[in-house]
């Protein structure tokens, strides 16, 4: 008689109090299933990193000496469902109990738990023990409140956990947020650290994906495969991050360059939605980092932020708003995404060069997500819900609690301003301030309308015009209303025209 425990592919903590002890009768269960890599198209290096990460996982736990039942993608046995897979096992172990961690995804949450409710056997789902907080607790923070603020959120969790506070409820250095000072161009200097991750060869697992049929896209090569597969090489990028650097992170969070592909990012997501690492190990380097006097209050609060603030925040949103959360459109956008979202090939050089390098590492940083490619689908009025598909599907570390409020809300504003209280757009104007990709494109940065014109200038007042009903009233906007009822009616027809040929044309931009 045997405990049959499901591992999923993003729950890979080896610190897991399941495994702080041997237990003979606890088979850990592992597969690969079509179930996971159809309910969307996803990037080649992100089917690649999750099959083997979870190998590695399997191989670990067998060392230790746990039982571990393992179900390769191209595994005769396998019939590439959670459950009817589960079904076999439970009989082949004569398992008198089914136990699984809570799954972070609203779908399997719901498959699990209907799975486990059905079975004559107990079953039951134990805390992944993973986050700070839990998933009902900014609602229960924000209670009927009709606006959300991840600000608010983020002092609580400050306080609450004790994190850079000074200790009479005070923050460290008399400032929660030192955001304004995270906003810096980046000049080229210091220079961008050299890749700190090691290479790993994966054509053999690639070439088994490939053979069992699963369709993908994306760079797969060895040359740029560089994630960490268990938490001893996570561990170590987090401490060549903390090293090389967080010390330049909060200077150039937000900047923008087609000179480099990382900038000063920790490239730690991965790591920490996978499990690999606790988000309290993460906070608590970048603590220590500061407090030795090896980096600034600012950078270290910026990292801290994002993981301790905006990262629990999302995953509160997700759970607030599911199952419906996917399907809002508040703008009712459905234009379907370009080609080029596929190939990276525009004459828009910072799209290109987002676009690029999201198809080539299945990473892009937090602005070029944001304030450039999800800056342009919202302009250009693309599909919220095809976006959030490219979106879920092309990034290394996108699993839906995280993937979908960043997307759905933060980027698109498709739920009316749940999550962001204004939308986060901006003309040429924001993306040349941040950056070097104007200089040298094809359009020009300056201009509203003409052939040349930078489409992201008409779509930009296209957008505000054609969308006052919904938020002229919102306080965040005024000065932009205020400039645009300073337009000439003119000027304001032509901008609208230049909108409408680059909507009807978008696939030559
Ligand atoms: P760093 O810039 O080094 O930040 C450190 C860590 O903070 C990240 O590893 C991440 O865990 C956390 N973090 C930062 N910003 C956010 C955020 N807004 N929400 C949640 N966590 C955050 N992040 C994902 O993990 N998965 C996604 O699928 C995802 N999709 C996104 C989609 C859009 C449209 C946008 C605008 C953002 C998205 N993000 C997502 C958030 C953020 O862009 C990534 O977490 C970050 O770029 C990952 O790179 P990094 O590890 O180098 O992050
Ligand atoms: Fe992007 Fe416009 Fe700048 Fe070109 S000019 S890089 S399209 S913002």
């Amino acid at each position: 008689m045997t405990t049959l425990r499901l591992i999923l592919g993003d729950q890979l903590n080896p610190e897991h109090s399941w495994f702080s002890a041997h237990d003979d009768n606890a088979v850990y269960v592992l597969m690969e299933v079509r179930q996971e890599t159809d309910y969307v198209r996803h990037h080649a290096q992100k089917i690649i990193a999750i099959f083997a990460a979870m190998r590695d996982f399997a191989r670990q736990l067998r060392l230790s000496g746990h039982r571990v039942h393992y179900l390769g993608i191209d595994d005769p046995a396998n019939r590439q469902s959670l459950t009817a897979n589960l079904d076999v096992l439970l009989v082949q172990y004569s398992s008198c109990a089914f136990e699984y961690q809570a799954p972070d995804e609203w779908r399997l949450d719901q498959q699990l738990a209907e799975y486990a409710s059905q079975l004559a056997i107990p079953g039951r789902m134990v805390d992944s023990e993973h986050f700070y907080s839990r998933r009902d607790e900014a609602a229960e923070l924000f209670g009927e409140r009709k606006q959300w603020l991840m600000e608010h959120f983020y002092r609580q969790m400050r306080m609450r956990h004790g994190v850079l506070m000074a200790g009479n409820g005070k923050p460290l250095g008399g400032q929660w947020n030192f955001d304004h000072e995270n906003r810096k161009p980046w000049p080229g200097l210091p220079r961008e650290p050299a890749d700190w991750r090691s290479e790993h060869d994966h054509s053999a697992l690639w070439e088994n994906i490939r053979q069992s049929g699963v369709s993908s896209f994306g760079e797969p090569s060895a040359a740029c495969f560089r994630w960490p597969l268990n938490r001893a090489e996570a561990l170590q990028q987090l401490d060549d991050f903390i090293a090389e650097a967080l010390p330049s992170f909060g200077d150039f969070q937000d900047a923008l360059t087609y000179r480099a592909w990382r900038l000063f990012h920790s490239l730690l997501s991965f790591a920490l939605n996978t499990k690999m690492l606790n988000p309290r190990e993460v906070v608590g380097r970048a603590v220590d980092a500061h407090a030795a006097g090896h980096v600034p209050l600012a950078a270290a609060e910026g990292f801290i932020r994002q993981i301790l603030g905006w990262r629990e925040y999302v995953r509160g949103v997700y759970w607030a708003n599911m199952p419906g959360y996917p399907a809002q459109n508040f703008f009712a956008h459905l234009r379907p995404l370009p080609s080029w979202f596929w190939t990276g090939e525009t004459k828009m050089r910072c799209l290109a060069h987002a676009l690029g390098q999201s198809l080539e590492h299945a990473y892009a940083h937090h602005i070029q997500r944001l304030m450039v490619i999800g800056n342009f689908a919202l302009l250009a009025g693309l599909n919220p819900v095809e976006v959030h598909g490219w979106y879920l599907g092309v990034y290394i570390d996108a699993f839906e609690w995280v993937e979908l409020p960043n997307t759905v809300g933060m980027s698109q504003f498709a739920d009316g301003g749940k999550l962001a209280t204004k939308p986060y757009v901006s003309s040429a104007a924001y993306i040349d301030r941040m950056g070097d990709y104007c200089k040298g494109c094809d359009y020009d940065k300056k201009a509203r309308v003409g052939s040349l014109a930078c489409p992201f200038n008409a779509l930009y007042w296209d957008f505000f015009a054609r969308n006052s009903q919904r938020l002229a009233t919102n306080p965040r906007l005024a000065m932009v209303y205020r400039q645009l009822a300073r337009m000439s009616p003119g000027d304001l027809q032509a901008v609208q025209a230049r909108a409408d040929q680059i909507g009807r044309s978008i696939e030559p931009l």
